[in-house]
């Protein structure tokens, strides 16, 4: 993998130094701010590859950054804090962070997760070319992330629409939640499947009809023009 663009918040100096330190070596460029304001700022103002991003800062919390953070782009989002329990975890990836490691982790585990996030949203930008996928009045273009139903767009939340984007690649198939929650959220992440029981029935209230998402018991779900 070449040259990468890699924006850390983090407000702690000997963590931030040894990163920092890392990705240097490697040639990348990495910027450092060390809170969430100033971080948020700067995301807005460049391009980026990658969001390192710890929760425990001194200004907003790394949550309510990874909100933000989403309504500014779809660059993949690494959490790296030391706040492990579930809920943070949950939460952060529920709100779009793509991975979340807990400190203390080695240089060459947060290099591999980079790499992966990275060849991951490399590939759905690719793959998402050109393809708009149509369910019946359902449209759902992954390279604009937009999705309509008749003229009507629907409003979603990132995760939201990958749900939908993964559901309308095969419309009439049953796809298992685990199948689901690996392709849509992380392969490292073995997270409990209310997460997605959520993301469902908020999409079955957008999309104004729950039959529209059918529950295939035992599997998980299937999308299909309501009739
Ligand atoms: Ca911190």
């Amino acid at each position: 993998m070449g040259f990468m663009k890699v924006l850390l918040v983090e407000d702690d100096a000997s963590i931030a130094g040894a990163i920092v330190d890392s990705l240097d070596a490697l040639g990348w460029d990495i910027a450092h701010e060390t809170a969430g304001l100033p971080g948020l700022q700067r995301l807005q103002a460049e391009q980026w590859d990658v969001l390192l991003l710890d929760l425990g800062l001194p200004d907003i919390d790394g949550i309510e950054v990874t909100r933000r953070a989403r309504e500014v782009g779809t660059f993949p989002i690494i959490v790296i804090s030391a706040r492990g329990d579930e809920g943070d975890r949950v939460l952060a990836l529920e709100l779009g962070a793509d991975d979340y490691l807990v400190k203390p982790f080695g240089m060459r585990e947060l290099l591999a997760r980079i790499r992966a996030v990275h060849r991951r949203s490399a590939q759905s930008a690719e793959s998402g070319k050109d393809t708009a996928l149509a369910v019946g009045p359902l449209s759902v273009d992954q390279r604009a992330r937009r999705a309509h139903l008749g003229e009507r767009e629907l409003e979603l939340t990132p995760k939201e629409f990958e749900v939908l984007a993964y559901l309308a690649q095969d419309p009439g198939s049953a796809h298992r939640r685990e199948t689901i929650l690996q392709d849509v959220w992380d392969m490292n992440w073995y997270g409990s499947t209310k997460t997605l029981d959520a993301h469902v029935a908020a999409l079955r209230k957008k999309l104004g009809d729950a039959r529209w998402i059918e529950s295939v018991r035992g599997v998980g779900f299937r999308l299909q023009e309501p009739r």
